[in-house]
């Protein structure tokens, strides 16, 4: 018998296809442009000093185990994570607005705020993303049950942000609906709003009543400071301007260099003005909701990585260092910018190349087309997704001249 008749085979998800194709590839000089992981100057994995100090400490601190945690995590690594993002100033903080749970990192926490929405959402079902955004974000949000939309972000012509095009989106969306946004190193273009769009943004959010979320998986990754990439989250809470609650969905993946141990969590924030009684009504609501969800999906979330990113934030040894490899990290990486789009003009590629060092993060958006990106893999084993997004922290001292050729050869 066939119990199976409908199932269908679906094609590989392209950026792990890519990481496959990659790994089989022979040759010696070939370059990963792919996957968003950070990489050190010789192409390896960077386990963070922070990382490594934060991480003896805790195994030798008296009563270290690995017993369950409860069902909204870890709480010292909670309060610390919801500070770290939202500032030890924030509104939020002062007037006890928040409900925050511990998620299997950045996207266990959009899918909590994706069943939470779908379930309990009473304005326009839509979720509103740049377009374009991080391709998981469309699945996640749909699976949930939840519809998307987009918002135009990549003027391509002009290689940068189509302000216009974001903020007229926003204010024609029906009243009431969901607008996710990246808070710093848009992904995957790299192009983030000015403090001065930020604000247009906000407003436009205000003014029609939405609900935004913020995705935050690039805290301190982008510019090396906790403060600046975290700007827009904190304008937007402590204006006081948005009338709905704001969901902050953190990860400390790129971060902390924690990527496979998924530490991460949700804040949802609640607006000012609502008085204490209804706040914390709305708050133990939300919290048992968000409980329950956690319980039927995960029973608890894990510990090990959430202990860790813990004691890099709160002791004050591994936070120093951590700040300190944040700035290693983002250094780098706008050292590589620099010097990929010196090797281009250098070469006289045709093109600008000015793009590749006004955006941050983890990611370029370079303009190859998806032709160009094949040819890019096959004749010169350098591995970029086939919309023209370079991961950045795939190139190094002994990799980017070559790239810099590759992609010469490719564009003439
Ligand atoms: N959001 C964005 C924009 C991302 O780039 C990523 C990582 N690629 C994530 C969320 C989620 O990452 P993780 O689940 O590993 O924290």
């Amino acid at each position: 018998a066939s119990y199976f008749t409908e199932i269908k085979q679906l094609p590989p998800d392209p950026l792990f296809g890519l990481k496959a194709r990659y790994t089989a590839d022979p040759r010696s000089d070939k370059v990963d442009l792919g996957i968003g992981a950070y990489r050190d100057n010789n192409g390896k994995p960077w386990i963070l000093p922070a990382v490594r100090g934060a991480e003896k400490k805790l195994i030798e601190s008296p009563g270290y185990n690995h017993e369950y945690l409860g069902i909204s995590g870890y709480e010292p690594f909670l309060t610390a994570a919801a500070e770290v993002i939202l500032g030890a100033n924030s509104r939020a903080i002062s007037e006890s607005a928040i409900v925050s749970q511990q998620s299997l990192s950045g996207t266990g926490a959009l899918h909590l705020v994706a069943v939470f929405l779908n379930e309990f959402f009473a304005g326009n079902k839509t979720v509103y993303l740049s377009k374009p955004t991080w391709a998981n974000h469309h699945s996640v949000f749909l699976s949930a049950g939840l519809k998307v939309d987009t918002y135009p972000y990549w003027d391509a012509e002009n290689k940068k942000l189509d302000i216009e095009g974001f903020v007229s989106t926003i204010q024609n969306a029906p009243q009431g609906s969901i607008i996710l946004l990246h808070p710093c190193a848009h992904n995957p273009t790299g192009l983030d709003p000015t403090p001065a769009e930020w604000n247009r943004i906000l407003d436009a959010i205000a003014e029609r009543k939405h609900l935004p979320i913020f995705d935050s998986a690039y805290q301190g990754f982008a510019s090396g400071s906790l403060e600046k990439d975290a700007a827009s989250i904190r304008t937007a809470i402590d204006s006081g301007k948005i009338s709905s609650p704001i969901f902050v969905c953190q990860s400390f993946a790129k971060n902390v260099g924690m990527y496979g141990e998924r530490v991460g969590a949700l804040h949802v924030i609640l607006p000012a003005g609502e008085s204490a009684e209804s706040k914390e009504t709305l708050k133990s609501a939300i919290k048992s909701q968000l409980n329950k969800l956690t319980r039927s999906e995960i029973s608890n979330p894990p510990a090990y990585g959430a202990k860790i990113v813990a004691t890099v934030l709160t002791d004050p040894e591994s936070r120093k260092q951590w700040e300190e490899d944040l700035v290693t990290m983002s250094s780098r990486i706008i050292k590589m910018r620099n010097e990929l789009k010196l090797k281009l003009i250098g070469l006289g590629t045709p093109g600008t190349w000015d793009h590749i060092t006004n955006q941050t993060g983890m990611f370029s958006f370079t303009g190859l087309t998806p032709d160009m990106a094949e040819r890019l893999e096959k004749v010169h084993g350098v591995y970029l997704m086939s919309s023209g997004r370079a991961s950045v922290a795939g190139l190094n001292d002994g990799n980017v001249d070559k790239v810099a050729r590759a992609f010469d050869e490719v564009i003439r």
